[in-house]
């Protein structure tokens, strides 16, 4: 079943009943607390936070979704993205528990014919939240599933919450069992590759207040109205319907993947090293061209920098595939736009401008690479002669001072040598550079008017420092 069949039969099921469809948002997040959207509920955050009155009480929708936080997952796991669309389906005040449980079960177990999935019920598990009861029971008698086939897990996988205060709840995650051939038994508990997860059904059942810290913020009471937030993964039930080993590997991922292997010569399944890059390179493509198509810029801070990150991995990759510096992403974009554009028109239409950005990008990084890449070497031959594995602070912040080499980059040439940077003194030579532009900012009283120095602070303070935000529980907050 291709992609863009499965989102429409997720959007049939729930328009079927009674949920209105809602279109994707922008990537670039209203909320001004979150850098880029990266989840399906957070166009209608507001309802759940009673802020606005939401014009229906059921949605449905398909929405694009950026995480950060898995960027250094991609291509290792075999399902995450950094770029991936969330199937939803949501309550205001309508059904619960005893509504999303049935519905989820429906869709994913009746037959293609029905329009359904036509998963095999014997191979579906899920997770409820340690006292959870209410869920569990809901699980086995009014789905049926045994027992056995459902596993309690904690606060960090299955407890939800937004804000202080705020709405908060248990979650039930739907796991398809991929056999024997990828992992041990044991359930989603035991292991997440064999176990994939595909759905996470939030339960907004509860107020949350303030407390004396994270861990303890005391449950005020149940929400007067309870709402539901569901979050399927479009990409890995690709993976599962097509029979595919992992997500880069499906229809649309899969195209990339293949071209950026005649691209640079090398074939896919050869060794684990170079597949890792050409699934990194498939995924950036995709995600870069899905940003720059939402008005991205690569730039030094919060977005920007996002997008500058991973099309610098995806030309990287490109070159050590290749092993030569021959230009890439434009061939690369072309293709994304192509497996992207049934589904989201506006990419052919904006083709022109998404690819003036990233060529502009690639040409702007080469000049990097050239200039800095020399000093790298030197630098690391210089440690391998002197028979140590330490690639020193000072020359990595001579790359970064000199060449802009952001650390991320000088940490990944390095590994790819077997060397390990010493980040510590890199981090003091930073530290005093920043204090001393400080300095000089204010005896020339310019303050914090000095742009370039603030830039040049987010791009290189390390990996929550320069993005300007942290992540957790799936959500990115501006510091
Ligand atoms: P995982 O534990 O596998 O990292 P998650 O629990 O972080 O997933 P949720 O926050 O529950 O994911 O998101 C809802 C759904 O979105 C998941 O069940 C999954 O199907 C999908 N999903 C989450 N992260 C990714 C990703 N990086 N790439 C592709 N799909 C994803
Ligand atoms: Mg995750
Ligand atoms: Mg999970
Ligand atoms: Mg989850």
């Amino acid at each position: 079943m291709e992609t863009a069949e499965i989102a429409r039969r997720f959007l049939a099921f729930f328009e079927k009943n009674g949920h209105t469809v809602v279109p994707s948002a922008s990537l670039v997040a209203e909320d001004p607390t979150l850098l880029l959207v990266n989840a399906g509920m957070v166009p209608f955050k507001p309802y759940f936070l009673g802020q606005r009155t939401p014009p229906y009480t059921r949605a449905t929708s398909v929405q694009k979704c950026v995480r950060t936080i898995d960027i250094d997952e991609v291509g290792k796991t075999s399902r995450h993205a950094s770029f991936f669309q969330m199937l939803g389906n949501f309550s205001f005040g309508d059904y619960f528990k005893e509504g999303a449980i049935p519905f989820a079960w429906e869709l994913l177990t009746s037959s293609v014919a029905d329009g359904g999935f036509g998963f095999d019920p014997d191979r579906m598990w899920v997770t409820v939240y340690l006292d959870d009861d209410e869920a569990e029971t809901i699980w086995r008698e009014k789905v049926g599933l045994p027992a056995d086939r459902i596993q309690r897990r904690g606060k960090a996988d299955n407890f939800w919450s937004m804000g202080v205060p705020g709405p908060c709840g248990p979650c039930s995650e739907i796991y398809f069992d991929r056999g024997p051939a990828y992992g041990a038994e044991g359930g989603p508990v035991a292991d997440e590759n064999r176990y994939l997860e595909v759905w996470n059904l939030v339960f907004m059942q509860f107020e949350r207040g303030e407390g004396s810290g994270k861990e303890d913020y005391p449950i005020l009471g149940e929400l007067p109205s309870k709402n539901i937030d569901t979050g399927m993964g479009l990409e890995r039930m690709a993976a599962i319907l097509q029979g595919v080993d992992n997500i880069y590997e499906t229809d649309t991922l899969g195209r990339i993947l293949r071209r950026a292997a005649e691209l640079t010569g090398v074939a896919y399944g050869d060794n684990e090293r170079s597949d890792v890059s050409l699934r990194v390179v498939a995924d950036h493509v995709r995600t870069a061209t899905m940003l720059v198509a939402d008005g991205v810029k690569p730039g030094n801070e919060k977005r920007g920098y996002v997008l500058r990150r991973i099309l610098r991995r995806s030309i990287r990759n490109l070159r050590l595939l290749s092993g030569d510096e021959s230009f890439h992403m434009h061939d690369l974009t072309a293709v994304a736009i192509d497996a992207m554009g049934d589904q989201y028109p506006e990419l052919r239409a904006d083709a022109d401008k998404i690819h003036s950005v990233i060529d502009a990008e690639e040409k702007n990084f080469a000049d990097t690479l050239r200039a800095g890449t020399a000093l790298f070497n030197r630098a690391a031959e210089r440690t391998r002669r002197s028979g140590s594995t330490e690639f020193s602070g000072a020359d990595a912040f001579q790359l970064h001072d000199t060449y802009g080499f952001p650390i991320d980059l000088t940490l990944e040439m390095a590994a790819e040598q077997g060397l390990k940077v010493d980040e510590e003194t890199f981090h003091q030579l930073m530290q005093r550079q920043r204090e001393a532009a400080k300095r000089d900012a204010k005896a020339k009283k310019l303050g914090n008017a000095d742009i370039s120095v603030y830039a040049r602070l987010l791009e290189t303070g390390g990996p929550t420092d320069f993005l300007g935000y942290t992540e957790s529980e799936g959500e990115a907050r501006v510091l």
